[in-house]
């Protein structure tokens, strides 16, 4: 018999712990530790490797190259966010998700407010480098790591040693990511047996047809948008899907697209992109690139509206697509981020932040699928960028035509 390979194991260990979880009920709640463990170790790897292979990445690309495949990286995830928004409206708006809701019986709780979207963009720039290490600010350490990497590249053979260094660091990097893998199905487990055994069926009712259309939605932007793309660029979606199955998996477990990095780096590596474009678009994606994000906040805003009676216009609807795009770019990759970031498009269509305090306790359920879409978009986004790049990719990810 063949011997198991880490991803099967995932898989397995994805299965029993929604089994588990189903059996169990809340008392599994005592083995979320162990799933908790799996996302420190993913976050340990986090910042010296997006630091890492970025420096190197970038300072691989002369300064026409880097220009374009920012405006190559850009243009994808704009053009993607805004299918992502319009699908998200659609569907509410078509289905009155959220109308006749009645909000009495619903408990509030406390609710965080989202930054301005001002300081996100303000904040990109670390008055300290080494402190915005220290604290894993992910924007920040992606734009030092970017203009470290373009001043290694200007500064030419005198910089060859730093380059190495950092080169090395990557390869180091990449092998941990490996070895922290072999955790992933207990890991996946614990969380998949944790949220399922938490989360009864019956907490979901007055939610179902919301959680319900976040998952159609985010199905048909996967499909749909991604698929097609894909395909328009001659790569054959169901086999790229399937070579990078692992990272959507370990993201719907996690619900964190940084958690993720790591799986995703390696999982579009594999599909043949170079180290140089997935370095590039995987750790920028994981923060600004929020697709599922961005259809859960326009489903999200439109639900609450419906059930506060809010009545919505044209010019409503323009807004919530306007926030939503901004508010998905401000959204950390960490679990529940999007949730306290639809203050932002609430706030902005005059809605109560109440709202928020009423879906919270389902977002979970809605955090995984979007979650999932975030790393399926950025990992579409490397390839197609890839593809752009004249990057040999192998001939099995190709079309009929584009092989010819
Ligand atoms: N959990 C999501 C992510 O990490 C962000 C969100 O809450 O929408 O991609």
């Amino acid at each position: 018999m063949k011997r198991l390979g880490v991803l099967e194991w995932i898989l397995i260990g994805f299965a029993l712990g929604i089994i588990a979880g189903a059996i169990v009920g809340p008392p599994i709640g005592v083995i979320k530790p162990l799933g908790t463990l799996f996302v420190s170790l993913l976050k340990m790897l986090i910042v010296p490797l997006i630091f890492s292979v970025l420096v190197v990445g970038v300072s691989s690309f002369t300064g026409e190259k880097l220009g374009r495949m920012f405006g190559k990286t850009f243009f994808f995830y704009y053009f993607t966010g805004l299918c992502a928004i319009c699908i998200g409206l659609i569907v509410a708006v078509v289905s009155g998700v959220g109308m006749g809701m009645e909000l009495g019986e619903l408990k509030k709780m406390v609710v965080k407010e989202a930054p301005p979207f001002k300081d996100v963009l303000l904040n990109i720039v670390p008055k300290n480098p080494i402190k915005a290490l220290a604290e894993g600010k992910v924007l920040q350490i992606i734009f030092f790591a970017i203009v470290f990497g373009v001043s290694i590249g200007a500064a030419g053979r005198a910089a060859d040693s730093v380059k190495a260094f950092f080169e090395g660091v990557a390869e180091v990097m990449y092998k941990l990511v490996g070895y922290v893998l072999w955790y992933g199905p207990i890991g996946v487990f614990a969380l998949m047996a944790w949220t399922v055994g938490t989360y009864g069926l019956s907490v979901l009712k007055p939610f179902a047809y919301l959680i319900i259309l976040v998952y159609i939605s985010t199905a048909i932007m996967v499909f749909f948008v991604y698929g097609g793309l894909l395909r328009v660029f001659g790569i054959r979606p169901y086999r790229f899907f399937n070579k990078i199955k692992e990272a959507p998996i370990f993201a719907f477990s996690t619900c964190s697209s940084s958690a993720t990095l790591p799986v995703t780096m390696r999982v579009v590596k594999a599909t043949g992109v170079s180290d140089a474009t997935c370095s590039f678009v995987l750790p920028l994606g994981s923060t600004i690139n929020m697709d599922g994000t961005a259809i859960y906040q326009a489903l999200a805003a439109v639900f609450l509206a419906n059930a506060f009676g809010i009545q919505l216009g044209f010019g409503h609807y323009v807004l919530i697509g306007v926030t939503a795009l901004f508010a998905s770019i401000g959204t950390a990759g960490v679990p529940g981020a999007g949730l306290i970031m639809l203050g932002m498009v609430l706030g902005a269509i005059g809605v109560p932040i109440e709202g928020i305090a009423i879906i919270a306790g389902v977002d979970r359920i809605m955090d995984m699928p979007r979650t999932a879409v975030n790393i399926v978009d950025d990992s579409t986004a490397a390839v197609l960028i890839a593809k752009t790049e004249g990057e040999p990719l192998p001939d099995d990810l190709l079309t009929a035509k584009a092989r010819s």
